[in-house]
Order: structure tokens, then sequence, then C-alpha cells
């Protein structure tokens, strides 16, 4: 069965004219499925043989809602799909004055390792479909009656490890027919693809790239990320300089801060020397606690002392706001409890 929610214009196009149908009825179509139709009954601008022939050959949807959770706090909500192969992904709703932002996955599972994070805790199943990560804003809009213009790739998966989907993903939001999304209100996180950081910087200079820094010496970032071992932290820093001067954008940095390890003053120090005149801004994130780590995030009071620290030494940086930590939908935990 084709995938509905997977398919470009141009290759739903392709579609029709191979089922004998005229192009222009594939926008008709293309513009259904971004309003999260779920029932061909309901595409009444299309004839009802050609309902009846897509049905056979097609799905509308890609995924079910297996969990809500509401964060009694702040209205986040965390959500557990299914997907059709049985796997399943959480994706997070947030709500900020300036609209609803949507935390989405971009793998079921990761391979990166890191050791912090809850969704590297079981490894790397497979890529999410870019029709998998159009689902999850689909099915949130439906479920929440939220519109959603802000997304962040920052759930569970590498991004970047999944370039072609991603890349699709991105295009298909953007599309005017679509769900018209500004690429400047996209963020992509990574923890640090160089070769795939050149390639997006590339083909989407206008979407946000923010890197998981975690780390200001080889010695600590080793410890905590993998990666670290390919890609030292002068290479990263390098390709990330490199990434600011190709699209004029300036970069994220996130650094979550684990009590005694990365959050003392030297290291702050050391941080602000390796990122001096560097078109960046660092989001502090005090780490959240994951089960199978003894590692403590750092108090909020002494999180913004280093903000302050930074800010001192001209670097800009916010510590970020936790939401939906009563749901276990906090940077860093999403992971589904019940197997
Ligand atoms: N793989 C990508 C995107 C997913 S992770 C990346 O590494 O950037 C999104 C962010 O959450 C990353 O900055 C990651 O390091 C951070 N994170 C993971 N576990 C965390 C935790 N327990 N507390 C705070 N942040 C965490």
């Amino acid at each position: 069965m084709i995938d509905l929610r997977n398919q470009s214009l141009t290759e739903l196009k392709d579609l029709f004219v191979t089922m004998g149908e005229k192009p222009f009825r594939a926008g008709q179509l293309f513009r259904w499925i971004a309003r999260g139709a779920s029932d061909f009954a309901d595409i009444s601008d299309l004839s009802a043989p050609l309902r009846e022939q897509l049905k056979e050959t097609a799905l509308l949807t890609n995924m079910k809602i297996k969990k809500v959770q509401v964060s009694a706090k702040d209205g986040t909500r965390k959500y557990l799909f299914q997907l059709l192969d049985g796997n399943t992904v959480e994706t997070v709703l947030m709500k900020y004055e300036y609209g609803s932002s949507i935390c989405i996955s971009s793998q079921v599972g990761c391979a990166m390792g890191c050791k912090f994070c809850a969704s590297a805790v079981d490894g790397l199943e497979r890529n999410l479909t870019a029709g998998e990560m159009v689902g999850q804003l689909l099915e949130v809009q439906k479920e929440s009656g939220e519109k959603i213009n802000h997304i962040v790739v920052m759930g569970t998966g590498e991004p970047l490890a999944n370039y072609s989907y991603l890349a699709k993903f991105i295009r298909l939001v953007h599309e005017k027919d679509g769900l018209n999304i500004g690429l400047r209100n996209i963020t992509v996180s990574t923890c640090g693809l160089i070769s795939q950081m050149e390639r997006f910087g590339r083909d989407f200079p206008q979407v946000n790239l923010a890197v998981s820094l975690h780390a200001p010496t080889d010695l600590m970032r080793s410890a905590m990320m993998p990666i670290n071992e390919k890609y030292s932290l002068d290479e990263l820093l390098a390709a990330c300089k490199k990434y600011t001067e190709q699209t004029g954008r300036r970069i994220t940095f996130e650094y979550a801060l684990v009590e005694g390890v990365n959050d003392t003053t030297e290291m702050i120090d050391l941080l602000a020397r390796k990122l001096r005149g560097m078109l960046c801004h660092v989001n502090l994130i005090p780490m959240n606690p994951v089960v199978e780590s003894e590692l403590i995030g750092t108090k909020r009071k002494h999180a913004k002392d280093l903000q302050a620290r930074l800010e001192a030494k001209g670097i800009s940086a916010t510590v970020r706001r936790e939401l939906g930590s009563d749901i276990d939908a906090a940077c860093g935990q999403l992971r589904q409890k019940v197997k």
C-alpha cells in the first residue's frame, strides 16, 4: 500500500497520471492530506470511482494514537503513536506565547548512544519515513485542535542520520498547498554529524540548526557522547563556524547541565573561550533525570548563574524552560515505559 502522507506533490501527480487521471486532481488530494483527512469518503471533490481505486492501493493514515498524557503543570501533551509495523514513537506538543510547537521524532530508537539520553537505551530500530514525521504533526493537530506553527526535530533519533527522509519532510511541510510552515519556524537538532551538517546548510540555509555540544573538552564530551570519538570537538566547532559563514545564520548550541560534571565555572569559562567570536547562542538545559543513569541535573539557580557568566563574556545564552517534566516529556526523556 502507498502511504499518501509520504508522497510529494510531484509524486502524487505521477501516481495520478499512471491511473489515467488529470494531474491537477493530485493537488486536490494533497490539500486533503494536509488537512488530516482520514477517510476517502470525505474527499468530496474526487469522483467515487477514483476514491474506490485509491482505497485499494493507498492509505490516508499511517499511525494511531496509543496514549496521550497531558501535563497538569503547563498543558504540554505527550503522544505515543503506534506505526503500521507495530513500532511506537513519541511526540510532544508545547504551547508558547507565540503559538504551538511540536517536537517530533525522526527515528525509532537511536544509534548515537549518548549517556544521558533515554532514547539511546535500546539502540536504533529504523528510520522514520517523511510520511511518518508528517503523520505525527497531522495527528497531533487533529487530537489537540491546535494549529501548529513551529517544528523542532528534537524527539527520539538523530535526524541527520536519516537525511533523505528529513529533507523530504521539510519540503512536504513547507509546501504552499500543504501545511505551509515557514522554513525559519523549523529547527533541526544534531549530535554533530559533520558532513551532513554541511549538506544541510547548503540545502536548507533558512532552517535553524541546533548542535548538541554538552562539553567543552574532548575528554568530557567523549565520555558523554560516543560520536565525539569520530569527530573531535575542534573538528565539530570548525564545521559549525563554516555553517555560520555558509548560511549567515546563527547556530544554537545545546548544553545539558550535569551536576558536578560540566557545570563548573571552569568548564563554562572554557566553553566561552571555545565559542568566542562565533555567531551562536547557547541553550543551557538542566539535565533531566533518566532512570538508567546516575547523573543528575544542575539546579535552576546555578544554571541561571552560569547563563549570566556566559553573557558577561559576550556569549548569548538562555536557560531552557522545562515543559512537561511531570509526564516524562522533557528533553531527553522520550521513551515509552511499557513495551
Ligand atoms: N539526536 C539529536 C536530536 C535529539 S536529542 C541531538 O543529539 O541533538 C534532543 C536534545 O535533547 C539534544 O540536545 C540532547 O542532547 C538532549 N538531551 C538528551 N537527553 C537529555 C537529558 N536527559 N536532559 C536534557 N537534555 C537531553
